[in-house]
């Protein structure tokens, strides 16, 4: 099976995107080499990455709540580890020993913070789906951030996508995700990842952590008052549908301009971020003006600029925006005729 049948079968089986990674180049670019997300860790025999692509279907992000793309969350990430699971048992079959990994796990000896055996949004880039935005998710010109993405480690040699070398993300003159991010988690291609978590994932590992902690320690009428506490039910929702563990707040995801999607059904709704402050907006040009002047920034150094795009922005929403106006023209047009 080459790559090209590799990836018509990935499409066949219901991915929105595709592309493959080689074992080598993820083990020679682990995201923080202190700590390397490399398949190798996992397995010295893999050669190849196919990462499949599921997006998050737009009106989720339509919603008055965030409750709605929660669940949707969970139903794409089901749907996306069915097709990543065909897709390694028809590698097998044609003689390739495959597996999958949770696209969503913690490997708790890392930085004791949610950080996976691999990292799916760096499997992402090296298979040429996209780069970083300013928030450190993928965004992939189709669909923006709005997507999960998880890997098929696979011994088979397969031809790899390279990285994209234009950055997809517009930047610091955008700072639309930094601009919505309700605890201001959002640095300069970087992430306060426990700042990010307090919305996130409200019912995570570290909030049933600390509830159980001061649990323990209060007297016993108190702790029968505290089982009538709203978190028991948040817990009881996040074992039994996964809503409130993770990916609770959507708000950078449905900001961010890249996309079609973004374009045809987010642009109008989402043009005004109420969660602007005059004190992100400094941040913000603080940012613009440290990278014109060349400043030392950490999450565009000489390592991690291979995941932003080492081109820098070349116009690529303007470009597609363009392009979705004269489809849409046409489409009008069409219509009208018929
Ligand atoms: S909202 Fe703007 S700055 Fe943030 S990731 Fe999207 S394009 Fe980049
Ligand atoms: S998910 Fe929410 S809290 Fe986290 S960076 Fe995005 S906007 Fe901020």
């Amino acid at each position: 099976m080459d790559a090209a049948r590799v990836k018509d079968l990935a499409r066949e089986l219901g991915a929105d995107l595709v592309g493959i990674a080689g074992a080598d180049v993820l083990n020679a670019y682990p995201p923080d080499p202190k700590w390397p997300q490399t398949p190798e860790r996992i397995s010295p025999h893999v050669k190849s990455v196919v990462v499949i692509v599921k997006r998050i279907p737009v009106g989720a992000f339509r919603c008055k709540t965030t409750v709605p793309v929660q669940y949707m969350d969970m139903l794409v990430l089901r749907r996306m580890d069915r097709i990543a699971y065909r897709l390694a048992e028809r590698l097998e079959q044609a003689g390739h020993p495959s597996f999958v990994t949770a696209a969503q796990e913690t490997d708790w000896s890392y930085k004791k913070a949610s950080y996976g055996r691999l990292s799916t949004r760096h499997l992402g880039i090296e298979a040429g789906l996209g780069t970083f935005g300013l928030e450190v998710n993928i965004l992939t010109p189709e669909f923006g951030p709005r997507l999960y993405l998880t890997g098929i480690l696979t011994e088979a040699e397969l031809e790899a996508d390279g990285p994209m070398t234009e950055q997809v993300c517009i930047g610091e003159s955008c700072s639309r995700c930094l601009m919505s991010c309700p605890p201001d988690a959002v640095g300069h291609f970087d992430i306060d990842k426990r700042a990010c978590a307090t919305e996130a994932q409200e019912f995570g590992f570290h909030t049933i952590l600390g509830f159980w902690r001061d649990f323990i320690a209060k007297p016993a009428e108190d702790r029968r008052e505290l089982l009538k506490d709203r978190e028991i039910f948040g817990f009881w929702q996040g074992l039994l549908r996964v809503v409130g563990s993770f990916g609770d707040c959507p708000r950078c995801l449905a900001v961010c301009p890249v996309g079609n999607d973004y374009h045809a059904h987010l642009a109008k709704m989402q043009k005004v971020i109420p969660e602007t402050t005059p004190e992100k907006k400094d941040k913000a040009a603080g940012f613009k003006l440290a990278r014109a002047e060349g400043a030392d920034i950490d999450g565009l150094n000489d390592w991690n600029i291979r995941w932003v795009g080492p081109d820098g922005y070349q116009g690529i929403v303007a470009r597609q925006l363009q392009d979705f106006k004269k489809r849409q023209k046409e489409r009008e047009a069409e219509a009208e005729e018929a």
